[in-house]
């Protein structure tokens, strides 16, 4: 079967994989608080999406993560991790992972591991507990640190992924290097980006440039640039004190689309050929159509044919409304 290559040269390897759009959360930047889900019909079956995701890993994808919505929410989702490693074994795949809130992480850690998880990004903006909840609105940070806690003692390697929120997590950062240097968990921080209606609050009142965040560093740490890659846009420096990674995804000061190397399908089967643009592609419909995978595959190479060239996310005083309408949690970041 013919590998994916973009009409840019790009191979495409990687897959991520919102299962469902439901959350346990509700953090300020991601979703409003009175959220509309989708109606279970129009949502791929656990089966369904083992069969879409087989037909990207026989079309070269090395990669998969599971993300959401809260994918550890999904009603056995164990089952379609379980028949996803599958591709683990047989080495067609090199890595099935998750992106995680971490609330669920107690529950599951040990039997990812066991069946070929190795590492998972868990999302923590704060280590204040009282925040944890302006920030997540329904999260309990107590759970969360279980759940790391959790992840450690089965062996994951965890990545703290952390929006940086002007104003409300900008005073905790020197903290959280510590803290993870200590656990002994790479750390990312995240520009906030312009998804999705978010109700009352301003994404500019929001908006903290890494480039001002990685300075503010400087200042107490050092910061050695290194070469260390995940297949994504993070660019990564190693703090001396702590011996810890540090990364930085800049989506708004940092064009990182020329060595884009992935896709993101919807928990409805919809495929975005790139985070910040509108244009996508059903693949329910010839999921649906056939029970052999000819017409999905043409699908996709369709959907390959037509990945654009990158984004152009733009936050200013001028505009804080949504650079696309979708939320995050319908492409999982
Ligand atoms: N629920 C899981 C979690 O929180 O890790 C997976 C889905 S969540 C949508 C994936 C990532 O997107 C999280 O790290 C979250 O912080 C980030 N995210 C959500 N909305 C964002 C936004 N508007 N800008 C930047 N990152 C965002
Ligand atoms: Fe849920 Fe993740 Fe969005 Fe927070 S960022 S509301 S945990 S999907």
């Amino acid at each position: 079967m013919a590998e994916m290559i973009d009409p840019f040269g790009r191979a495409v390897n990687y897959l991520r994989v919102s299962v469902t759009d439901r959350c346990d959360f509700r953090c300020v930047y991601c979703m409003s608080e009175d959220m509309a889900f989708l109606p279970k019909a129009e949502v791929l079956s656990l089966e369904e999406l083992d069969r879409v995701c087989s037909a990207f890993v026989r079309r070269g994808v090395k990669k998969l993560r599971m993300t959401g919505g809260e994918p550890l929410v999904r009603r056995n989702i164990m089952s379609l991790f379980r028949n996803l490693s599958r591709h683990l074994d047989s080495g067609a795949l090199e890595e099935l992972t998750l992106t995680t809130n971490g609330s669920q992480l107690g529950r599951f850690a040990h039997e990812l591991a066991d069946l070929g998880v190795r590492r998972v990004n868990v999302s923590l903006d704060t280590l204040d507990a009282h925040k944890f909840v302006a920030i997540t609105r329904w999260g309990k940070f107590a759970k969360v640190m279980e759940g790391l806690q959790a992840a450690k003692d089965a062996g994951l390697a965890v990545k703290i992924n952390a929006v940086a929120l002007k104003g409300v997590n900008d005073d905790e950062f020197d903290h959280m290097i510590t803290w993870c240097g200590e656990e002994g968990f790479d750390l990312t921080f995240i520009e906030v980006m312009p998804m999705g209606d978010i109700g009352g609050e301003n994404r500019f009142d929001q908006y903290l440039p890494l480039s001002q965040l990685r300075r503010n560093l400087e200042r107490n740490w050092t910061l050695q640039d290194i070469d260390h890659r995940t297949g994504g846009p993070a660019r990564y420096v190693r703090v001396r004190e702590t011996g810890g990674r540090v990364g930085f995804i800049t989506p708004l000061t940092h064009n990182f689309c020329e060595s884009c190397n992935r896709v993101r399908l919807t928990c409805t089967g919809t495929l975005y050929m790139c985070l910040g643009q509108e244009d996508a592609a059903d693949l329910r419909t010839p999921l649906r159509l056939s029970e052999s995978d000819n017409i999905l595959d043409e699908a996709i190479s369709e959907a390959i044919a037509r990945k654009p060239k990158g984004h152009d996310f733009i936050i200013d005083r001028g505009n804080d409304g949504p650079a696309v309408s979708r939320h995050m949690s319908v492409t999982g970041g």
